[in-house]
């Protein structure tokens, strides 16, 4: 798998990374810092409800403690106990004003009745009617009796009021003469609710009940019985509660009476002051990211630029731009000490370049120098030769012409060869001339109308190509070209008479000349139907003195494509040949296209 950041430049490469990098730190950084900070939350939330729990139940088993010590404290008072003994209204009237005086002291107390052995009423402070529907009270009455001590009954509901009955035994010695019974109010208001929610957090709940008979309030009003398990435990524990989730509680019951109470905290419920760090730290933590960011960036261009800059230098000097300067920009790090080196590199590299420069061109002299002077050697010593060789011509032609008769048959034919033999070795010569002369010739190039050359090359070989009855057709519309009118004629006269002289003897010579142009150039192409050329010779056929064939055959000097090629080389254009023997031949001339026409071509 290749990776994304593959082909990126180190400009965008280094910042990316490093900001991954950082990004990833300060989210790992936040997210463990956000972890402790939550088990903390949790830890303290645990704490926080056996502390609750602790002193919510312990302030109740207070209450029922004095309740009980004050129920107690009535029952066995004379006026209550003479009232039980000896009931009529003598004895009453003494007894309900204590038991008034009773209830009066505690607000929570609606109402106390005084009743015989069997629970019949004898008298009542205030009006426990209303009550006694709520339930059985009985049962309080008999526990009471039965065990001889003050009993608390469990919680009662009547309209959205939380009470519970309360009984003691009156004895007269030790024998009971009847019981105290009284109502009394489980208090509930918003503040108490409130104060329970500055201790555990909105997100608790403090509830009371009786589970038997599924009555429960959370001191603010009745309210339905919770749904988390009560089996007691020492501890806190955790249940899913229906519609919040994990949640933490924790279950006692109050000593001295049948109430359980039940304390319970969402488990990610976040207390303010958590919330509050956690958005501080990540308020913290995304400046302290950006902050970083925008540093890696300017730090990371003062890495990258110098090193693109160093890149452009590199790239410029393997062009050739030996001038181009990294610039050391007044840095004195390893960076600006790379770029210094680069520098004085590229200067060094310069000066070797132009030395070595200024060496080639002055051997290059040298060697044209003594070029020249060969050329100019072997061109006086080939004009030299032709001397002796006319010489040569004309002796044998003259002891021919004034001595033939005299000679025999093989004196005639030896003189006649030395003839041949002196005027072939005379048109070598001359050939050479000719080479050496266009190798040594400055062209200069002009524009030149193609067809008046390829005609002016015809006439040149009009004798050989009258001689085999050869067919030359050429194209009707030729472009012009630019070259040398003169040595042009020279090259296609070579390759016309080519053309019709290697045809074998039984075969008409036919010749067609054409001519393209293909972006500024124009290919000249002379195609034959002669004896052709192996593939393996195509490129032999060009090079001084080359033939293929026997003099015999197809005479010739063996220099006429040599100088074509050198011609059309010195015009700026080249040569070549697709042939394959026995079908024919097809030499082709690329040269430059003359400017005008190349314009016309254009527009
Ligand atoms: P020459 O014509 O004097 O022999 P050239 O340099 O003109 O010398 O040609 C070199 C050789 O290339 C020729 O001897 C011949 O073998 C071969 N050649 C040149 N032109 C043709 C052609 N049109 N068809 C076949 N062979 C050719």
């Amino acid at each position: 798998m290749t990776s994304p950041l593959r082909g990126l430049s180190i400009a965008v490469k280094l910042p990316l990374l490093i900001a991954g990098l950082l990004v990833v730190g300060v989210a790992a950084g936040v997210a463990v810092t956000y972890h402790t900070v939550r088990e903390a939350a949790t830890t303290a939330t645990r704490e926080r409800l056996v502390l609750v729990t602790d002193q919510v139940s312990g302030t109740l088993t207070a209450a029922a403690t004095q309740l009980r010590a004050r129920i107690r404290i009535a029952a066995r008072s004379p006026a209550v106990i003479a009232a039980a003994l000896h009931p009529g209204v003598a004895s009453f009237r003494p007894a309900n004003a204590f038991l008034r005086t009773v209830k009066r002291t505690d607000s929570d107390v609606v109402a106390l009745e005084l009743r015989d052995r069997h629970g019949v009423d004898l008298l009542s402070a205030g009006d426990a009617a209303p009550w006694s529907d709520a339930g059985e009270d009985s049962p309080v009455l008999r526990e009471a009796l039965a065990r001889d001590s003050v009993i608390i009954g469990p919680l009662r509901s009547v309209a959205s009021t939380v009470i519970y009955a309360v009984a003691a035994p009156v004895q007269a010695g030790s024998t009971d003469v009847g019981a105290l019974f009284g109502w009394v109010r489980v208090r509930s208001s918003p503040d108490i609710g409130r104060r329970f929610h500055s201790i555990i957090g909105t997100g608790g709940q403090v509830f009371l009940g009786s589970p038997r008979d599924s009555v429960w309030t959370d001191f603010t009003a009745r309210t339905p019985a919770p749904s988390a398990p009560l089996t007691m435990r020492p501890g806190p524990f955790e249940y899913d509660r229906p519609g919040v989730g994990a949640t933490f509680a924790m279950v006692r019951t109050v000593t001295g009476t049948p109430w359980v109470l039940l304390v319970q905290s969402s488990r990610d419920y976040t207390p303010g002051a958590t919330a509050r760090f956690l958005r501080r730290q990540l308020i913290i933590s995304g400046t302290l990211l950006l902050v970083l960011l925008v540093g890696t960036w300017f730090l990371s261009r003062t890495i990258t630029h110098p090193l693109t800059a160093l890149t452009t230098a590199t790239e410029a000097v393997a062009a050739g731009r030996f001038d181009h300067r990294v610039g050391t920009r007044r840095r004195t790090d390893e960076l600006g000490r790379l770029a210094e080196s680069f520098d004085a590199m590229v200067t060094e590299v310069r000066m070797s370049h132009e030395r070595l420069e200024a060496r080639v061109a002055e051997r290059t002299g040298e060697l044209r120098e003594r070029n020249e002077e060969l050329e100019a050697y072997g061109y006086s010593l080939a004009h030299d030769l032709r001397a002796p060789l006319r010489a040569m011509q004309g002796f044998s032609q003259a002891l021919l012409e004034d001595y033939g008769p005299r000679l025999d048959d093989t004196g005639r034919h030896y003189a006649q060869v030395v003839s041949d033999s002196a005027r072939t070795m005379d048109r070598m010569i001359q050939d050479l001339l000719s080479y050496s002369r266009i190798a040594r010739s400055d062209v200069t190039p002009a524009s030149v109308d193609l067809r008046r050359v390829v005609d002016r090359a015809r006439s040149q070989v009009k004798a050989a190509s009258e001689e085999r009855s050869a067919r030359i057709t050429v194209d009707p519309e030729l472009p012009a070209v630019r070259g040398h009118e003169a040595t042009l004629v020279q090259v296609f006269a070579n390759l016309i008479g080519n053309a019709v002289k290697f045809v074998p003897a039984d075969r008409v010579p036919q010749v067609h000349v054409s001519a393209s142009t293909d972006g500024g150039r124009v290919r000249v192409v002379v195609e034959d139907n002669g004896i052709g050329i192996d593939p393996k010779y195509h490129e032999r056929i060009f090079r001084v003195f080359e033939r293929l064939n026997g003099a015999d055959e197809f005479p010739g000097t063996g220099i006429g494509l040599a100088i074509v090629r050198k011609a059309v080389e010195k015009m700026g254009g080249s040569v070549g040949v697709e042939s394959v023997p026995g079908s024919g031949s097809r030499f082709r001339v690329d040269l430059p296209q003359a400017c005008e026409d190349a314009n016309d071509a254009r527009t």
